[in-house]
């Protein structure tokens, strides 16, 4: 068992333990990933058929990966194995048994966007207000329900459900979710959600599929358990129900999709659920250094909400923990890329050793800048998908309908696009008698003088168009029939007379659709290599899936989220920062602040040998500049791993910005100008300190900063907001001290010493 080698005891133990329920919840970086890909190989190698095993994975991404190290041990038997994300697994499920369900197994996925239009149009038909019901909030109580498992009709009974849900915006909430429920099923469309929840009616309404895929998956198991979903939870729990060889791994210290439903109960149900359970413990990270380690531990010991584990590093010790502060959100992006540059030649790194993670993907912005500048090249991970551009949808929209005639959304996207005098009046007497009838929109449109009045003559021509589509696209392979719907729905066209930079550049994004397209058509590992095969799941890539050049060495940029799982020699966490990180929104509950701390333990775990962590002192937001205070996150972390840069010279070019303390000085000299203020700012950054400034090891530090546990009576001190003022009275005993301070500016103020922002001068 020569390939099980690279494995600890622990590790070992749960790899060999293939029979009965297996259940890992340990700390990042200890191998959980690890001990799913060995377990499988080591599955195969014991002559399991690989066609019997199922792996459900977090990201397409992490799947390949897998599966790539599965091959290497066992060589092409990896192929069989059903492995991906829950929504890509049951979509493929799903194609197969969807007339089960009363669905065309060709049945069309809707993205988000899809889905918002549906929400848009039955809004706008029902007259609700649109600031009631945001599309946004709309979809997403949607989704909430279905992600546990409520129906349209039990959402309307049910009382109880969605307690935030105003009373009577429950009753139309409800005839929504059922008008939607119905507009996607007559359009043969699942949105995301529906891939779950359709698997789960599916499952509890079928038993002779359920059997059988019971007897198939003979082996399941399932990474990152912590952010399952009570859809998900319930599919596997039906899977497995027979054979019960289920191994579930996960860290509910990083369970981060809360927001989106998933639920930490999960894990704690699984212990009930399999009164058998093997529980195995996995303690060492071989992940990170020493002080990346104790540094994740201390965030996370703020949490009150977390199962206890051990999580330790043999590695060296390794460099300080960086905490990094400039003075705007470039100047950030500046230290970063600066660093980078630096660290890259001199420790001899490449440039995908490296990876800048934030909380918002608004931040990527001045990163990007500054990696341009020097002439970095990078990638944004989990950004916006090659298949969600403008002309590749709507390509792609004359595709779904060549398969879908009914796909409703794909109709509308397209029907006038390229222009033929379809206006909009049209289209809504279209969907108006489609309702009418009870048919699709498309069967309208195939007899338009039969139901609407002053039909244009374009619309029969246009549905002529779409039936040769689908007579050519069953006979011509993925490629030809995609060229030929691209000539002639007159798109290629349309892009190709617009010789603006974007013009040029979409009729480019064009071309390598069909590139893709093409090699797909050529492809010899699979058999069925029609069109309709190679659209199946397009609606669930995302950028990361489609990626010329795989192994192209860039800087890899993404949010926190997308991060999950991953790890990088070098990472910079940026933007650590009040009401971003946190977020502002989750300020409000206790439960939502530990999300948010266990989103920054997910950021630092992700390093394995050196990390930064840096905040800007002001940020543009929505258009205007803020003054912004240092994350409460960072004076949680003990300050003996940190090492302090507050090297960042102010830019010339930031005027009034420029220097801290001169910027106090010219306050008081020049209080007549106000012509230096920026306008929605209208006082500078004061000199910020937290704890960790006052305790941490400073490298280059401009200001003079001390600790105000030896704060004493008479002492001069500057506050972040009411400026300098002289302490009159102290009581209370540690760590409840209050201070009372006499502030040249406001006057007198009782602070809470723990938490005032204040330092000694
Ligand atoms: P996360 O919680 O972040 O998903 P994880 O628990 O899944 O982390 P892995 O990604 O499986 O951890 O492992 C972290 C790193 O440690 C990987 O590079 C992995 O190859 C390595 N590793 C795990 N176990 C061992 C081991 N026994 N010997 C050497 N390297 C190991
Ligand atoms: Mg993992």
């Amino acid at each position: 068992m020569d390939y099980l080698a690279g494995l600890n005891p622990e590790q070992k133990a749960a790899v060999l333990q293939i029979k009965g329920p297996v259940m890992i919840i340990a700390g990042a970086g200890s191998g959980k990933t690890r001990v799913i890909t060995y377990r499988v190989a080591h599955l195969i190698r014991s002559r399991v058929d690989s066609f019997n095993i199922l792996v459900l994975t977090f990201t397409n991404k992490a799947a390949r990966e897998m599966r790539e190290r599965i091959n290497h041990i066992c060589g092409p038997e990896a192929k069989n194995i059903w492995m991906g994300t829950f929504h890509s697994v049951f979509a493929k499920l799903l194609r197969v048994e969807a007339d089960k369900i009363g669905y065309p197994s060709n049945f069309t996925i809707y993205d988000t966007d899809d889905s918002k239009s549906v929400l848009r149009a039955i809004l706008k038909e029902m007259n609700l207000d649109d600031k009631l019901y945001a599309v946004n909030f709309v979809l997403n109580r949607i989704s909430a329900a279905k992600n546990n498992l409520i129906s349209w009709q039990a959402y309307q009974k049910d009382e109880q459900i969605q307690s935030e849900d105003h009373a009577n915006r429950r009753d139309l909430l409800g005839k929504v979710y059922e008008t939607y429920a119905q507009r996607c099923y007559r359009a043969g469309a699942m949105d995301f959600d529906d891939l779950l929840f359709k698997t789960n009616e599916l499952l509890r309404d079928h038993p002779d599929v359920t059997n059988k895929y019971q007897h198939k998956f003979k082996y399941i198991m399932v990474d990152e358990y912590q952010d399952t979903n009570r859809s998900q939870y319930m599919i596997v729990k039906r899977l497995a129900a027979v054979n019960e060889n289920i191994c579930v791994v996960g860290d509910d210290a990083q369970s981060i999709y809360a927001f989106r439903g998933a639920n930490i109960q999960n894990i704690l149900n699984f212990e009930k659920d399999y009164p058998d359970l093997k529980v195995f413990k996995l303690e060492q990270n071989y992940r990170s250094t020493q002080n990346i380690v104790n540094v994740a531990n201390s965030i996370i010991s703020n949490n009150k909400e977390q199962l206890k584990k051990n999580v330790f590093s043999e590695k060296e010790a390794g460099d300080r923990i960086k905490i990094m502060r400039a003075f705007s959100d470039n100047e950030e992006g500046k230290m970063v890329a600066d660093t980078i540059m630096q660290d890259r030649s001199t420790n001899g790194m490449k440039w995908h050793d490296f990876a800048i993670l934030y909380r918002t993907n608004a931040q990527s912005r001045s990163m990007e800048e500054a990696l341009r500048k020097l002439n970095i090249p990078y990638k944004i991970y989990g950004g916006l998908s090659f298949y969600q551009r403008k002309e590749i949808k709507d390509l792609i929209a004359y595709f779904r309908l060549t398969f879908n005639p009914n796909d409703e959304e794909a109709l509308k996207r397209v029907i006038n696009y390229p222009k033929r005098g379809i206006g909009d009046t049209t289209v809504d007497r279209i969907i108006v008698a489609a309702d009418k009838n009870n048919i699709t929109p498309f069967e309208v449109v195939l007899q338009p003088n039969y139901y609407i009045e002053k039909a244009p003559a374009s619309l029969s021509a246009f549905a002529a168009m779409i039936q040769s589509f689908q007579v050519l696209a069953k006979n011509q392979s993925a490629y030809e029939a995609a060229l030929y719907i691209a000539q002639h729905s007159g798109l290629l066209k349309d892009l190709y007379v617009d010789k603006s930079i974007e013009g040029v550049n979409r009729y480019e994004n064009i071309q390598e659709l069909l590139n893709g397209i093409k090699e797909f058509s050529e492809r010899e590992d699979i058999e069925e290599k029609g069109l309709d095969v190679f659209m199946q799941d397009i609606a669930l890539l995302t950028n990361d899936d489609k990626d010329k050049n795989k192994d192209a060495d860039t800087v890899s940029l993404m949010t926190i989220h997308s991060s999950k799982g991953l790890e990088f020699p070098q990472v910079f966490v940026v933007g650590l920062e009040e009401n971003l990180f946190p977020s502002q929104m989750s300020l409000n509950s206790r439960s939502d602040l530990e999300e948010e701390r266990r989103l920054f333990y997910v950021a630092v775990t992700r390093a394995e040998r050196k990390l930064s962590i840096s905040y800007a002192t002001s940020r543009f937001k929505f258009g205007t500049l803020i003054n912004c205070e240092p994350s409460r996150f960072l004076d949680e972390i003990d300050a003996k791993y940190l090492e302090l840069d507050f090297s960042a010279k102010p830019q010339q070019s930031s005027s009034f910005f420029d220097d801290e303390r001169n910027a106090w000085s010219r306050k008081d000299t020049n209080t007549k100008t106000d012509a230096y203020k920026p306008k929605p700012a209208t006082t500078p950054p004061p000199v910020k300190t937290t704890s960790i400034l006052a305790k941490a090891h400073v490298v280059s530090n401009d200001f003079k900063i001390s600790d105000t546990s030896n704060l004493q009576v008479g002492m001069q001190v500057e506050h972040e907001r009411f400026g300098f003022g002289k302490v009159i009275n102290l009581e209370g005993n540690k760590p409840d001290v209050k201070a009372t301070i006499f502030f040249k500016e406001i006057g007198q103020k009782q602070l809470l010493l723990k938490f005032a922002k204040l330092s000694i001068i």
